[in-house]
């Protein structure tokens, strides 16, 4: 007997596309699949593309690589495979011990970094760990002209890579998601934290005190989770919290 949900997905075309040239063709027609975890959900559910365009082929997809002073993710390093190559913890101290604790097993396995910027969701924590390390995206718009934009701007077309300066610090405190969660950065004597609350996008500022970090990105939104009030009085504790608790 089939689930119901597969008896739910249409037919589709499949392409797999080996330059990002060929990939933005096929998704005038299509969605871009990377590790499928939001999008074949989305199929379930009744999102109906005429053509899925998978990005694994592409060059670089999944490199891990430093040029220069910065660590290049490629958009299609899955969660685990930050999670374990040893030159993301060279450059990021203390991601890995972070990361480890995103989604569950599976999940990390097969969904991407880039999949994970695109879903688009304002509850998910990569976006505010790349504000606070003041990492930059980079990819292609549809017409196919390159760009390259600081974590938290708007992102459109294709993610092809996400560049971080190495020689960070980080922590994340994530004890009072979905209701707040703080990740802090430290490099050299300066200090940077973000805030997400599961509503638009995260915001970052320099952290110089706790609480001068808090008057910097207030006001906090109310929403079913909790009240802008208690994220304003339980913001500067966790911050202080993330602070101490970088490595
Ligand atoms: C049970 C569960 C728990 C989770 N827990 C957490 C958590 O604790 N923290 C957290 O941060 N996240 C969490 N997630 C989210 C998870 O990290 C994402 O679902 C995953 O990273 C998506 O990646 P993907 O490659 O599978 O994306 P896909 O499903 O392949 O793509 C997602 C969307 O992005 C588009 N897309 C993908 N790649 C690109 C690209 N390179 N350029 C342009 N568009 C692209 C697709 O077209 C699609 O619209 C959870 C998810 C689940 C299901």
């Amino acid at each position: 007997m089939l689930a119901r949900s597969h008896l739910r997905l249409r037919p589709f075309e499949l392409h797999r596309p080996t330059s990002v040239a060929a990939a933005l063709d096929h998704l005038t027609m299509g969605a871009a699949l990377a590790g499928g975890v939001e999008l074949i959900e989305a199929m379930k559910g009744g999102y109906q593309p005429a053509a899925l365009v998978d990005l694994s082929l592409l060059p670089g997809w999944r490199r891990i690589e430093r040029q220069g002073a910065d660590l290049v993710l490629g958009a299609g390093v899955t969660h685990a495979q930050a999670i374990a190559d040893p030159l993301v913890e060279a450059a990021i101290q203390g991601f890995q011990a972070v990361w480890r604790q995103i989604a569950n097993p599976r999940i990390r396995a097969q969904g991407t970094l880039g999949g994970n910027l695109m879903a688009g969701n304002p509850a998910y924590d990569l976006l505010p760990v790349l504000m606070a390390l003041e990492a930059e995206i980079v990819g292609v718009d549809p017409a196919g002209t390159a760009w390259r934009v600081p974590a938290g701007a708007p992102l459109h077309g294709l993610i092809t890579a996400i560049h971080v300066r190495a020689g960070a610090r980080l922590h994340f405190d994530r004890g009072w998601r979905p209701v707040l969660g703080v990740a802090a950065v430290r490099r050299g004597d300066r200090y940077r934290a973000a805030a997400v609350w599961g509503h638009g996008v995260p915001v970052a500022a320099p952290l110089r005190t706790a609480k001068a970090w808090v008057a910097a990105i207030s006001p906090f939104i109310t929403n079913a989770a909790g009240s802008a009030d208690y994220r304003a009085a339980i913001a500067p504790v966790l911050a202080a919290r993330a602070l101490a608790a970088l490595p």
